[in-house]
């Protein structure tokens, strides 16, 4: 598991800023979903050799009313959740009303918060940040999200204490080989294949998670097994369907829930995001009654950049006209068209009808994720493309493609060797990216393509 950062401040004071500056090394992949690159909410960072999850809390005030403060909620309730919160201030603006009213909201928390002054460039920070001890929240971090300055410090003093709690935060997953070692990558592929696989149902609240939660763990085809005594709050669920074993990563709190408490208690974009990272496919809800909604984009960004393989079923088609499931249907085609690998789903988890076959595509899409692939293979249909289509001149030179071998699965990596390979441009790579996929007809998982500089 990985540990949750939250960015928490009143509009503009710099958050999205810093939340890509911490997330900009896996921005490429997303990028290569045009749908996706609006605001994002939760991203995946890797800095100074740390990983965790950021989740950007938008704008808080402090004192929001009615819908706001309904809104504000779900910000708060990750604050809650988060193992370390950063309140951003602006040092340019100074302190404000709105900055007060958090900070006695974090106040009340038990938790770690670091109090962080922003744009702290071309001003005299010691002097601007001053008046913002009277926050009482302690020691005032300056930075500069815009231009990375005190990050990197700033990072490094608020997650290293978290380290014994959470051992993947420093090292790259025991499961994640190094890109250029092959056989490491071979040694992955073989312990993917034999593990059960981790699915994680996951959306927001109210789609229908639990209903479908307990319909798959209800049919009698499966077998599910109690865990030995574990003492923390478990949160798998073992199971076995069509002779395959699962792990059922419970989001909904199907199996913790003593009473049933209403949606927004019982959701939790924390757990949904560590679920997540901890899954191998990711089955994803949408409410057809709904639609698509911004909170279900930024989780299918955060679940494109994971490079977990992806499932998606549309739920509650159970009674709609046709009418209107057609236009449905246009409306998914629309907003969703661009995830074009992954399998979709019509289902009725009240009713039961399409459950069935989403192992199908579960298994479809583990089974594309974690398929063996060789160097001669590969590095074959990277002459096929470079066949098709030339890579273009940069800086008056050709780039030349040499050679390209797995650097991992779950998603698959491939990675290609050659000369200035690293300044194709993004058009180039998406045309690879896609060339790669329908050659190696993966369906239901990402592919990523690594480049590296050879002479
Ligand atoms: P958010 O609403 O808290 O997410 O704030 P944004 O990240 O959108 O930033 C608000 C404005 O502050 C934008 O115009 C940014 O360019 C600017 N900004 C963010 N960080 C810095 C910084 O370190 N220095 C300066 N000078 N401006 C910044
Ligand atoms: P969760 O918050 O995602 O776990 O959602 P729940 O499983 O608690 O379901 C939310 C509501 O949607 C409940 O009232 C369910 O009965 C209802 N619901 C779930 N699945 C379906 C479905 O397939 N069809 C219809 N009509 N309602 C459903």
């Amino acid at each position: 598991m990985l540990p949750v950062v939250a960015l928490v401040g009143r509009p503009n004071v710099g958050k999205s800023t810093l939340f890509n500056r911490l997330t900009h090394s896996r921005d490429a992949l997303v990028a290569d979903f045009p749908g996706l690159t609006r605001d994002r909410k939760y991203g995946q960072a890797k800095y100074e050799g740390l990983q965790f999850i950021v989740v950007d809390t938008g704008g808080i005030t402090g004192d929001e009313q009615g819908i706001d403060a309904a809104m504000a909620q779900q910000s708060l309730l990750a604050v809650e959740e988060a193992d370390v919160v950063l309140f951003l201030v602006d040092a340019r603006a100074g302190l404000t009303v709105s900055d007060e009213a958090i900070a006695r909201h974090l106040q009340q928390q038990n938790k770690p918060v670091y109090l962080v002054a922003n744009k702290v460039d071309g001003i005299d920070g010691d002097s601007e940040s001053a008046e913002f001890y009277a926050l009482a929240l302690g020691e005032v971090h300056q930075i500069a999200a815009a231009h990375g300055r005190g990050v990197s410090q700033l990072i490094k003093k608020t997650l290293e204490p978290l380290a014994k709690d959470y051992p993947e935060l420093k090292q790259t997953p025991k499961d994640e080989p190094e890109l250029d070692d092959e056989a490491a990558a071979q040694a992955q592929q073989e312990w993917l294949r034999s593990q059960p696989v981790r699915l994680a149902i996951v959306g927001k609240p109210n789609v229908g998670k639990s209903t479908l939660t307990n319909r798959i763990l209800g049919e009698e085809r499966v077998v599910v097994y109690d865990q030995p005594g574990t003492t923390r709050d478990s949160i798998d669920i073992p199971m076995e369907r069509d002779g395959k074993e699962y792990v059922l990563i419970d989001t909904a709190g199907v199996r913790r829930r003593k009473k049933v408490s209403d949606a927004v208690e019982k959701f939790s974009i924390v757990k949904t995001l560590q679920a997540v990272e901890d899954a191998n496919v990711v089955l994803m809800v949408i409410d057809a009654r709904e639609g698509i909604t911004d909170q279900d984009l930024s989780l299918l960004g955060f679940v494109l950049n994971s490079g977990r393989s992806l499932v998606l079923a549309v739920n509650k088609w159970d009674g709609l006209d046709k009418d209107i499931k057609d236009e449905i249907k246009q409306d998914l085609d629309r907003r969703l068209g661009f995830i074009d690998f992954a399998r979709l789903h019509f289902i009725s988890a009240l009713h039961g009808t399409g459950v069935g076959h989403l192992f199908e595509s579960v298994q479809e899409a583990y089974a594309s994720a974690t398929k063996r692939v060789n160097t001669s293979m590969l590095t074959r249909i990277m002459e096929m493309a470079q066949e098709d289509h030339q890579p273009p001149l940069v800086r008056g030179r050709r780039v030349k493609m040499k050679y390209a071998h797995a650097g991992g699965y779950n998603p698959p990596i491939v990675v290609i060797h050659g000369n200035q390979v690293q300044d194709l441009p993004d058009s180039y790579k998406r045309f690879l990216m896609n060339y790669f996929r329908r050659s190696l007809n993966t369906i239901g998982t990402p592919i990523r393509i690594e480049f590296r500089e050879s002479d």
